[in-house]
């Protein structure tokens, strides 16, 4: 079959949250951008849902806030847990200096689809689905651009830069020869839905059990629940059978006793095998990784997608410039590394506290936890309620759009 070439100023290997957000402000600041993702669409089940205020921030900079929210989506505005039978309200969102003082739940593809249709509105986007990064093209020491197979034959990107946002098992940093450094996590879990009943009541929390951890998550229809189980505990669990599985979703809440069966096996379950990791170094000459390529974030607190949204808008505001004059240094590079190196360590090392302290402890936990004192001043000071608001909604040292929109967007409404 053929070999196709195209020439751009930034090829984006990746169509997830890192690379669709990165590719339409490259575009909406007058660069030519190519963003290829190996799927033939954006649908996977059971991918991060949770768009954090921080997110929707940059969305309402960038003046698509309100089409955004036209979208079918559920807005929580607080977090609960039930530890053994007492309920502690831990989060409230609605004190947040910003646009938008909750989390929006909403599948991944549907906020994937939106943010390519906005970038489709500037000519300078170009979407390749169906378009899989197999090889970088390097010349005297530096990526000058990327090869993908594609159903057509194949395809060869040469760029000025190649960014790297393929997630957690990057096949660029791998290429690229990035060395990884492993956190390690003391859990993985197990996702699977639930359909859900008029009666349920809406509240999404998380209940903790001696050994257990459950969260649902209220996505109109049906719960989308979260098993937190031990690191590698899942074949043990598979041994024990189905039927163990769902009397120990009862056990945990009794009132889905009458729909546990609509896990029918264990195609139903899906495992997320829980990494947390970061590279060493981001970038090498003309190549830059970021998003869940750069770090691979822990579920706790929901924050990977933001995280990997938060990237792209400081490696645009930053690489932009460099871009359009058409070169690219290792000294822009490494500016955007060093920009988002912080925030990310210090929510990995959050992440990895809460992991050690109180997930391990509690996958241990053998009698009905009691609920520690400290997490008990929750409920009698709800203002503190908003130290983790602050921390989960906004993350550290937020990004602001600070590029421009250079080129006029084709005449289509906003997120049509
Ligand atoms: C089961 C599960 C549940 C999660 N729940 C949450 C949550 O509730 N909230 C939250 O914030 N985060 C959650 N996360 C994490 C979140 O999904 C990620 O942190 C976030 O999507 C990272 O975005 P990204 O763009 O960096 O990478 P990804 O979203 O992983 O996107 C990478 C993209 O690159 C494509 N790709 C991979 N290899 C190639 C290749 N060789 N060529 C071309 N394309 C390629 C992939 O198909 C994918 O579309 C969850 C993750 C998983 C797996």
């Amino acid at each position: 079959m053929a070999t196709e070439t195209i020439t751009t100023d930034c090829a984006i290997a990746g169509g997830g949250p890192a690379g669709v957000m990165l590719g339409y402000l490259l575009a909406r600041a007058g660069v030519d951008v190519v963003v290829l993702e190996k799927h033939e669409d954006f649908f996977r089940d059971f991918r991060g849902d949770t768009i954090h205020p921080s997110t929707l921030e940059v969305m309402h900079e960038l003046g698509i806030l309100d089409a955004f929210l036209k979208r079918p989506h559920q807005e929580l505005k607080t977090l609960g847990a039930e530890i053994g039978d007492e309920f502690v309200e831990m989060v409230d969102f609605t004190h947040l200096p910003t646009a938008c003082k909750f989390i929006v739940l909403m599948p991944q593809w549907h906020f994937l689809d939106f943010l390519a249709a906005e970038g489709k509105r500037y000519s300078g986007f170009h979407l390749r689905m169906q378009s899989e990064v197999d090889e970088l093209i390097k010349e005297g020491g530096r990526v000058t651009g990327l090869k993908a197979a594609t159903p057509k034959g194949d395809l060869e990107v040469r760029a000025r830069l190649v960014v790297g946002t393929d997630g957690r098992h990057s096949t660029v940093r791998k290429l690229a020869g990035l060395e990884v450094e492993d956190r390690g996590a003391p859990m993985d879990v197990l996702w699977l839905r639930l359909s859900k009943h008029p009666s349920d009541g809406s509240e999404s929390l998380g209940r903790i059990e001696p050994g257990r951890f459950f969260i649902m998550i209220d996505r109109s229809d049906y719960w989308q629940c979260a098993f937190v189980i031990p690191k590698g505990g899942f074949n043990e669990l598979r041994r024990k059978g189905l039927e163990a599985f769902r009397l120990a979703i009862v056990e945990l809440r009794p009132f889905l006793s009458d729909r546990v069966r609509e896990i029918v096996s264990w195609d139903d379950v899906k495992l997320l095998t829980v990494r947390v990791d970061r590279l060493k170094r981001w970038y090498r000459p003309g190549l830059l990784c970021i998003g869940d390529a750069a770090h691979a974030m822990s579920p706790v607190g929901g924050v990977g997608i933001n995280l990997a949204i938060q990237d792209a808008v400081a490696a645009a505001n930053i690489l932009a410039g460099p871009l359009r004059q058409g070169h690219v240094t290792d000294e822009d590079l490494r500016k955007v590394e060093k920009r988002r190196e912080l925030p990310t360590g210090l929510t990995q090392a959050l992440q990895i506290f809460v992991q050690d302290r109180v997930i391990s402890n509690v996958l241990a936990l053998r009698s009905q936890p009691k609920t520690p004192f400290v997490i008990k001043l929750f409920n009698r000071f709800p203002y503190l309620r908003r130290f983790p608001a602050r921390l989960i909604g906004m993350g550290f040292r937020p990004e602001h759009v600070l590029t421009d929109e250079a080129t006029a967007p084709a005449d289509k409404p906003s997120s049509a």
